[in-house]
């Protein structure tokens, strides 16, 4: 790609992005739940088909994905966008804002794009936009995802990435490195957080079913005490990280969430129920845990005569950028945003399924702010509240780094 230089990136048009602005509006008006994605979906498919894309619907049930083929031969490129919405209530005073309402676990609640994915959705149009503009001077291929459901399938569903890869979204086409971008108020308008090898943990669920023997409280010795075992488990389990973990290694959390059993003061009951969730950053600490919580589970009740029965659902990988694929596209990234506004990313605790596909290929995945200029982003209303404000100056970025990404991967 001599004609556009690495020190040059390619610029939107002023027309363009407030293209991507209206889309981004548009969207952020009509929020949809995961797997959900029907309105979304369509104008996402109508867009691609008028640019003259291969596009595929429905992949994990309301999944889009588009291929764009560059004149001249080279990689295969694969930029991700999640679509889904949130059960949240708007509470922000914009004129474009959500008043949308959809069923939740049987409830009519309200629903907001709180985590920004209309942002990631409009980015990625105007992205797709641009390069088939400049298809003629494209080499290789662009993979274009549009994926469902990242927030999490609703129960008993499945969706989102790992689904997508179920269904063979890699199958016939592997691409050779796959780029993400999450807006997020903990950076200013602008601002990218990138971070080489792990970025986002891991986030798996346990349930653990505690099993004692029901009696009557002032006869403690007629039964088996599920509540003092649950105690022991909960405390027990703290050693896991602070005794058990390589925590050289990496950092990791075990946090319990719900604790539940009995009726009455006076009745030892029958059984408790704890649920919690674990982070980790290390895929083998991740195993290593899941194993640590069984044995201490397990043994802790023994010793107190009850049984313990974990369960663990596990949720999303780490997300881990690919160091190779970061170091080269680091350039980019500092090109289009400006060096000045590019920085190393703490790690989070947070998880995100592109994780999926970072396990299948090279993955680069990044932050890039949306609280303005002069706020303090520590403060300003987070992913996921109600009040989450996206400054649209950061759409322009989000659009040129995805078609940058594009260029400058194919040229190394
Ligand atoms: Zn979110
Ligand atoms: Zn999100």
């Amino acid at each position: 790609m001599a004609a556009l230089a690495a020190d040059d990136p390619v610029r939107i048009s002023a027309e363009l992005e407030q293209q991507v602005i209206e889309w981004r509006r548009d969207l952020h008006q009509h929020p949809e739940l995961s797997n959900r994605e029907f309105r979304t979906a369509k104008v996402v498919a109508e867009h691609l088909r008028k640019l003259g894309l291969e596009v595929q619907t429905e992949v994990a049930h309301t999944g889009v994905v588009g291929i764009l083929k560059g004149a001249k031969p080279g990689p295969v490129v694969a930029l991700r966008a999640d679509m889904d919405a949130l059960p949240v209530t708007e509470k922000t005073d914009l004129p474009f804002k959500s008043t949308a309402t959809a069923e939740y676990r049987g409830e009519e609640v309200g629903v907001m794009h709180a985590c920004g994915h209309d942002m990631h959705v409009a980015m990625l149009m105007g992205a797709a936009e641009q390069l088939a503009a400049l298809q003629n001077e494209l080499a290789g291929t662009v993979m274009f995802i549009f994926q469902p459901a990242e927030e999490g399938a609703p129960k008993g569903e499945e969706g989102g990435a790992e689904l997508m890869l179920e269904q063979g979204l890699f199958a016939d086409l592997k691409p050779d490195a796959v780029f993400g971008i999450h807006v997020w108020s903990a950076g200013t308008t602008g601002h990218i957080g990138y971070r080489s090898g792990p970025l986002m943990a891991s986030s798996d669920r346990f349930e653990i079913n505690v099993k004692g023997r029901q009696t009557h409280g002032s006869r403690p010795w007629g039964g088996v005490d599920p509540i003092v075992t649950a105690a022991q488990i909960i405390n027990n389990t703290q050693t896991i990280i602070s005794r058990q973990v390589d925590i050289t290694k990496a950092p990791a959390v075990v946090s319990f969430g719900i604790v539940e059993g009995g009726v009455r003061n006076n009745i030892i009951p029958d059984e408790v129920y704890l649920e919690g969730t674990i982070r980790n950053f290390d895929m083998d600490n991740r195993a290593q845990i899941f194993e640590n919580l069984k044995t201490t589970a397990e043994h802790t009740a023994a010793s107190s005569g009850a049984e313990a029965h974990v369960h663990i659902d596990e949720g999303y990988p780490v997300t881990i950028n690919n160091p190779e694929l970061t170091a080269q596209m680091l350039p980019t990234i500092e090109q289009v945003a400006g060096a000045d506004k590019v920085k190393v990313n703490p790690l989070v605790t947070g998880a995100e399924d592109f994780s999926f596909y970072a396990l299948e290929v090279p993955g680069l995945f990044v932050f890039l702010g949306i609280t303005p200029e002069g706020q303090d982003p520590a403060t300003a209303p987070s992913n996921h509240s109600p009040y989450f404000y996206a400054d649209e100056d950061a759409l322009k970025v989000g659009t040129e780094l995805y078609v940058n990404w594009v260029f400058d991967y194919a040229e190394d």
